[in-house]
C-alpha cells in the first residue's frame, strides 16, 4: 500500500521551535541533566526569555571576568616571539571569520558560497566566543531594523556606552536565538547543531593550543613557550582584544567618526577603526548600503576583509559578491538609499 503525504506530514524545512523537535533540522533535546550544554534551551522557554525585562544578570560578566583575568597570566608564564605571534595570527584570523563571515556573510548575504564553506568560516567564528553564528546574525540583523532607536539592543545613545560595548550581552532576554529572522540559515542542520553547542569550539581552541605549546617545547625548545604561555596568549590575550575590536563596532562607530550619508542613525565612519576590524570601521557607509560585501568605497578607505573576500573569490570559495550601487558614489545629502 502506497502512503500519500500530505502537507500536513511532510517534514517542514524552516524556522525551527526552540525546545521542541523538527525533523526538517534535525532537532534533538538533550537528557535534562545536560541540557544546561545547549546554548538554545532555556528552562522557560525561549519566548519567555526574549519578554524579560532589559536587564543585566550579575552571573553573566563571570565569563567575562574569567577571559580578562586571563591576561594577568602573562606576568607568569612570560612570552616568546612564537607565542606573541600565534596570538597575533588568531587575533587577524578569527577577526576575518567574524567580519566576513558572520557579518558580510550571516547577517547581511553580500556574497555567495559553498555549504561546505559556510560551515567552516561559521566554526572559526564560533572560536571567538562570541556565540553562535545563528544567534550573531539574528541579533545583528535586529540591530539594522532599529538602529540607534528604541528597541536597539546595543546603541550607546540610547543606552550609553558600557551597555552598547558589554552590557547587552549580560542581559538574559537576549541570550536565545531568534529564529524567526534568520530562516534562511535555521534551513541547515549543521549551523543550528554548531549554534547550540558554539562553546565547544573555543574549549577545542584551548586545548589545541595546549597541544600545540607542548610539541614546541617537547621539539623546538629553542622557541622559549611551553604549554600554559601558548594558551595565555593565544587564548586569553587574542581572544580578549579580538572581543573588544569587533564590540567597538556597535559602541565607538556609533560615537566617534564622520556621517557620509544621512542614515537616521549615529554611525560613523572610522579610519582607526576599520583598521583593527578589517574595515568594519566604514560603518556609516555599512549603514546606508548593508547590502554590499565592500564597506570601505573608496580605495583609502581601507577593508582588508574585502581583500580578502576577492582572494576567495579568485581562487572559486565565494561568488556574486554584491557590489556598492552606483549612487554611493554621486549621493547628496537627503537621498534615501535604494538597497
Ligand atoms: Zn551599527
Ligand atoms: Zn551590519
Amino acid at each position: 500500500m502506497m502512503l500519500k503525504m500530505t502537507n500536513s506530514t511532510k517534514p517542514k524545512l524552516g524556522p525551527i521551535s526552540i525546545g521542541s523537535p523538527n525533523p526538517g533540522n534535525c532537532y534533538f533535546t538533550l537528557p535534562p541533566s545536560l541540557r544546561w550544554l545547549d546554548s538554545d534551551h532555556f528552562d522557560e522557554g525561549a519566548e519567555r526569555v526574549r519578554a524579560m525585562p532589559v536587564k543585566t544578570r550579575f552571573s553573566r560578566w563571570f565569563p567575562f571576568a574569567f577571559l580578562h583575568a586571563g591576561l594577568f597570566a602573562v606576568f607568569f608564564v612570560g612570552w616568546s616571539p612564537i607565542a606573541v605571534a600565534t596570538a597575533i595570527a588568531l587575533y587577524w584570523l578569527r577577526m576575518f571569520a567574524v567580519t566576513a563571515f558572520l557579518h558580510r556573510y550571516f547577517a547581511h548575504r553580500t556574497f555567495k558560497t559553498s555549504r561546505t564553506a559556510q560551515f567552516i568560516f561559521a566554526l572559526m567564528a564560533c572560536s571567538a566566543v562570541q556565540r553562535g553564528p545563528l544567534w550573531w546574525a539574528a541579533h545583528h540583523r535586529a540591530h539594522h531594523k532599529l538602529s540607534d532607536k528604541d528597541g536597539d539592543l546595543h546603541s550607546p545613545s540610547v543606552s550609553g556606552f558600557i551597555w552598547s560595548h558589554i552590557g547587552w550581552i549580560t542581559a538574559d532576554r537576549n541570550m536565545p536565538t531568534d529564529y524567526e529572522k534568520i530562516p534562511d540559515l535555521a534551513r541547515y542542520p549543521e549551523l543550528v547543531l554548531l549554534n547550540r553547542f558554539d562553546w565547544f569550539v573555543p574549549v577545542l581552541l584551548g586545548f589545541s593550543l595546549l597541544f600545540f605549546g607542548h610539541c614546541l617545547q617537547l621539539f623546538y625548545p629553542q622557541l622559549g613557550t611551553n604549554p600554559l604561555q601558548m594558551l595565555v596568549w593565544g587564548f586569553f590575550v587574542s581572544t580578549v582584544l579580538l572581543f573588544h575590536g569587533t564590540a567597538s563596532i556597535n559602541s565607538l562607530t556609533h560615537m566617534f567618526g564622520s556621517q557620509r550619508y544621512e542614515t537616521g542613525d549615529q554611525s560613523r565612519n572610522n579610519f582607526f577603526l576599520a583598521l583593527i576590524t578589517m574595515g568594519e570601521g566604514w560603518h556609516n557607509n555599512h549603514h546606508y548600503f548593508p547590502g554590499a560585501a565592500r564597506q570601505g568605497f573608496y580605495w583609502w578607505e581601507v577593508d582588508f576583509s574585502f581583500y580578502l573576500l576577492k582572494l576567495l573569490a579568485a581562487l572559486g570559495i565565494i561568488w556574486q559578491l554584491r557590489p556598492v550601487p552606483a549612487e554611493a558614489y554621486s549621493y547628496s545629502p537627503g537621498k534615501k538609499a535604494t538597497t
